[in-house]
């Protein structure tokens, strides 16, 4: 029988104490699938939509030259993701962080750095430099943005060359893997002899909340650890850490000069010696 927890009705801390008492690995494994299909099930689905940088060209600009120029890029759109959810339940609560580790380290289409927006974003500011009375010219203003735009998609591809690639239905099956060692390690609240300093260490409300903040900071360290092995980096507290110029992979960082994965440093030897046996043959 397929037991499947409901997520309103047991609490988080009552599965894993029966998890924890569990009289052999077969009802370990019964209970942490149904966990699983639990999660699985959820309500809350990742999600991502379409934002827009809107703007408004006032009417009486509207037919200006650089009226018409603003408006082209008057409502810029960019991929954005539903980060939080309301719902206090634990289910909903991890499910979100799963959501949300999956669109920070492997969707490609979620781009949302600094940098990038801020170009996005430069269209509407230039719009309001011209409207507090600088004065600009529509060519000008045209060949800026084309030019930001250019760069920003330049950056996108760069960013998006940095996240690794996994399909959500493998990405389930590593979360699996990952959860089941949140079982397997954490300590039941009972088994802290000092409780006082679990309060004061995980600003902790109810048990729930305890063991629904263990699985979630858990998640987030498997996952770093995940990532520096998939680039098959060292993992290690002093490690300095930087992106392949090429390819943008995760590099050690050991001297200054250390820019390529060791992939790239040897392909780009090659173009090296075939550019120049070209020129000198
Ligand atoms: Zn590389």
């Amino acid at each position: 029988m397929i037991h499947i927890y409901d997520c309103n009705e047991t609490f988080l801390y009552e599965i894993i104490e029966d998890y924890k008492e569990a009289e052999n690995n077969e009802v370990k494994d019964e209970i942490f699938n149904s966990f699983c299909s639990s999660i699985w099930a959820s309500d809350n689905k990742r999600r991502t939509y379409m934002k827009t940088i809107h703007f408004k060209v006032r009417k009486d600009l509207l037919n200006t030259e650089l009226g018409q120029v603003f408006d082209t890029w008057s409502g810029i759109e960019y991929r954005y993701y539903k980060s939080m959810t309301k719902d206090e339940n634990w289910c909903a609560i991890i499910r979100q962080k799963i959501n949300n580790i999956y669109t920070k380290y492997f969707d490609k289409e979620v781009i949302l750095n600094k940098e990038y927006m801020d170009l996005l974003k430069k269209p509407k500011l230039i719009y309001f430099d011209w409207l507090s009375g600088i004065e600009m010219d529509a060519d000008t203003v045209t060949d800026i943005i084309d030019d930001t735009i250019d760069k920003a998609e330049k950056l996108k591809q760069r960013f998006q060359m940095e996240k690794m690639t996994l399909s959500w239905n493998e990405y389930k099956k590593v979360v699996e893997g990952f959860l089941r060692r949140c079982f397997d390690n954490c300590k039941l609240i009972e088994e802290y002899e000092d409780k006082t300093q679990i309060v004061n260490n995980y600003d902790f409300i109810t048990e729930d909340n305890f063991y629904v903040k263990y699985i979630n900071r858990s998640l987030n360290a498997y996952f770093q650890n995940y990532q520096k092995d998939y680039y098959s980096v060292k993992r290690g507290h002093n490690n300095k850490y930087s992106r392949c110029k090429r390819c943008g992979g995760i590099i050690e960082k050991i001297g200054r000069n250390t820019q390529y994965c060791n992939d790239c440093k040897r392909i780009r030897r090659l173009e090296t010696k075939r550019s120049w046996w070209k020129n000198n043959h």
